[in-house]
């Protein structure tokens, strides 16, 4: 496998509007929940980046489809004033694209396919989940995981599809054909992650830094209990996170 791929990536210069205070969950000039109050003068650039490497519970997933989302044009959509029409979480730069499936083509050891609650082969044909969320924190306790205290989504403010490979943590890749005996999905892993971790430089070409460019679990500890799949039917399941 080669180690570089082409990602299509969204550039944008971080400019606040006067009057904006970084919110609790804001980091200066690399995230913000507030994108359109921050983020000026997108730029799309088609970049070399280093391709991901899965940690020991993440999976390398070839993508094979990424749909264009309203919220990628208005990522990439300046107004007047030239600040982007998307209001919500991002950091830039980014290579966007949030709706993908396609193959598992690489896996940590303590990455379990749900179907077979085994380590995955390669080939296994999946979708991703987009909000990459903890499991641990008040709101992911509370089944409201798109209110994460350290939520991250793919394509918005780490790594996302519009590009060949993608790295995603436990969790946030399902069959695309769902198991005959379940209805839902359910975030497996338990451990805390590194998610302040950010996508490395597109011209970075360290793999520890590509390691890096999805949040993503390295503790062992962190593998699925086989007996918590198919979850009971009377445990409360995560509420289904929003569509962007
Ligand atoms: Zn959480
Ligand atoms: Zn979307």
């Amino acid at each position: 496998m080669a180690n570089k791929m082409k990602g299509v990536t969204l550039h944008a210069k971080w400019d606040p509007k006067p009057g904006f205070k970084l919110g609790p969950k804001d980091i200066d000039k690399r995230q913000t929940y507030l994108g359109s109050l921050v983020y000026r003068h997108p730029e799309i650039k088609i970049e070399d980046w280093p391709i991901p490497k899965p940690g020991i519970d993440e999976v390398l997933i070839e993508v094979k489809a990424c749909g264009i989302c309203g919220s990628d044009v208005h990522m990439a959509q300046p107004n007047d004033e030239g600040y982007i029409f998307y209001p919500g979480l991002t950091g830039f730069p980014c290579i966007l694209g949030h709706e993908l499936s396609g193959v598992v083509v690489d896996a940590g050891k303590k990455a379990f396919d749900k179907i077979t609650m085994k380590p995955y082969k390669g080939g296994e044909k999946v979708c991703t989940e987009e909000m990459v969320w903890c499991g641990n924190c008040r709101p992911c306790a509370d089944g409201q995981p798109n209110h994460c205290e350290k939520l991250d989504e793919i394509g918005f403010n780490i790594n996302g599809g519009f590009a060949k490979y993608i790295v995603l943590p436990p969790g946030c890749s399902g069959p695309s054909t769902p198991s005959p005996n379940s209805t839902r999905r359910k975030r497996t892993s338990s451990s805390p992650a590194p998610w302040s971790s950010r996508p490395p430089s597109p011209t970075t070409p360290s793999s520890s830094a590509a390691a890096a460019s999805c949040p993503a679990t390295t503790s062992s500890s962190s593998a699925a209990d086989p007996s918590a799949w198919p979850p009971p039917a009377s445990s409360s399941a995560p509420a289904r996170p929003r569509s962007s």
